[in-house]
């Protein structure tokens, strides 16, 4: 559905410096499977889901959607970020219409849509609140409302649920896999950002790990575990490369 294909990407530093974040990473998201992506922070998470968006380019290597390659942000792919990113003077309604209106949708269509979308998450009523007035649980709904708007047939989760509180962020988790185990989310594929062990086995058909080695340059791979029965049988050793 979509992959990286020795994807590299660096960054300048404050020191002037260009330090490699990703380094040939192959990473394939598949039509049916929910992938849960842990790694050290700083290790580049952030940086691979974004290049999965479109949002930045690659340096090196290909990121490709349906074996096209990507350039810049396509409506087949939506993103959940932890912080939520809504813009604070836009209502709820005009938050998650934003992902039509770069795409040109007709107003008229835009609100059609958006209402469906923030039926779907369960936001109904909420559609003239300002981001302000609602709860952290209730901002990360509006925030996957506009990832779905699109209908994206792959959704890129940053941890979208550490910024919660522990139960919320436990219901809208199990409330996200509700809609896909049901059918009702238009998504096919989903990557999951997490920092938690358990999530990542809670929620993910295959666990991978992006190693790091910092301070030095970085060859970046992803590790890929098999999912375990029981998930006090995965240790925290597995995990480390
Ligand atoms: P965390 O778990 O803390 O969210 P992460 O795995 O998501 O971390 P990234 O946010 O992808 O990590 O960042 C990886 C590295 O790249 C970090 O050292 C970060 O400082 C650097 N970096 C990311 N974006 C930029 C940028 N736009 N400019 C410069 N450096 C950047
Ligand atoms: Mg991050």
């Amino acid at each position: 559905l979509i992959e990286l294909r020795q994807v590299g990407k660096r960054f300048r530093s404050a020191d002037g410096h260009w330090r490699p974040v990703l380094e040939g990473v192959d990473l394939a998201l598949h039509d049916g499977e929910i992938v849960a992506l842990l790694g050290a922070s700083g290790s580049g998470k952030s940086t691979l889901l974004r290049l999965l968006a479109g949002l930045i380019p690659a340096d090196t290597g290909q990121v490709l959607l349906h074996g096209q390659p990507l350039n810049g942000p396509a409506r087949a792919v939506g993103m959940v970020f932890q912080s939520f990113a809504l813009f604070p003077w836009l209502s709820v309604r005009q938050n998650v219409e934003l992902g039509l209106e770069a795409r040109g949708v007709a107003p008229a269509e835009r609100e059609r849509r958006a209402r469906l979308a923030i039926e779907m998450i369960g936001l109904p009523g909420f559609e003239g609140a300002l981001p302000g007035e609602l709860s952290g649980g209730m901002r990360q709904r509006v925030g996957i409302a506009r990832a779905l708007v699109t209908e994206p047939e792959v959704l890129l989760m940053d941890e979208a649920f550490s910024a919660l509180d522990v139960l919320t962020g436990e219901r809208l988790r199990d409330e996200i896999l509700q809609l896909w185990a049901g059918g009702t989310m238009p998504t096919r594929a989903m990557l999951v950002v997490s920092h938690s062990i358990e999530e990542a086995v809670l929620m993910a058909d295959r666990v991978l790990v992006l190693a790091s080695d910092p301070g030095r340059v970085r060859d970046q791979r992803l590790v890929s575990l098999p999912r375990p029965r029981d998930p006090d049988s995965l240790e925290v050793r597995d995990l480390v490369d």
